[in-house]
């Protein structure tokens, strides 16, 4: 990325949007041109704080830093999206993110939720369980108390029944099985020490030239 191809506003600044590896928007701040060089320098991502009228790291009192992973801007060179690696939540209030990702849409129903990076969320779920793995805990804590055979094993009992299902014509049953078995494939994965980042990695060099550039 070239700085002096970058269009910064009247006041100098830019805004950031910041993503994490799962997709998830963290949170938008400002930048200016020193944030900028700060951010490339030390490969933590730094704003300007319009408040304090003062850099601000990211991070630098809560610990909670953000470290760079790239920076790519938009079409016409006036917005950056900031992909970074999180250190811990992003927003003051100890949320992963500063957008509310449980809000309810107009209609009623809530979009966000259902969306492919909330499987990251489910994937750190399913790293909280196994971390308290227990025989007497919840399903997820039970299943990983009894170790990888029983997990695998669910798995190739739900890729059955998705199987079947899939040549009814019974679609809900159909998705819902599909849903069981992807459940479980994660929890083998998190087992194993394994993400579904990997997974997407993978397919992602695989397809990449026919998808387009990085996810
Ligand atoms: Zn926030």
């Amino acid at each position: 990325m070239d700085i002096d191809s970058l269009t910064f506003g009247p006041d100098g600044l830019i805004p950031g949007i910041v993503q994490d590896r799962a997709g998830a928007v963290r949170m938008v701040a400002w930048l200016n041109r020193d944030a900028l060089l700060r951010t490339l320098d030390t490969g933590f991502v730094t704003f300007w704080s319009r408040s304090r009228q003062a850099l601000w790291t990211k991070g630098e009192t809560s610990g909670n830093r953000l470290r760079l992973v790239q920076i790519r801007p938009d079409c016409d060179a006036d917005a950056l999206l900031i992909l970074a690696e999180p250190e811990g939540p992003s927003c003051h209030r100890g949320t992963e993110t500063c957008f509310d990702p449980s809000l309810e849409g107009p209609s009623g129903v809530a979009p966000w939720p259902s969306t492919l990076p909330w499987l990251g969320r489910l994937e750190a779920l399913l790293k909280a369980r196994k971390a308290s793995a227990d025989p007497t805990g919840s399903y997820t804590q039970k299943l990983f108390a009894q170790g990888v055979d029983r997990i695998a094993k669910k798995v190739v009992e739900e890729a059955g029944e998705v199987i079947l299902a899939a040549k009814n014509e019974d679609r809900e049953a159909f998705v819902g099985e599909a849903a069981d078995l992807l459940f479980h494939l994660e929890m083998l994965l998190v087992d194993r020490g394994a993400s579904l980042l990997d997974v997407v990695a993978v397919l992602h060099h695989r397809h990449a030239d026919r998808t387009g550039g990085p996810a």
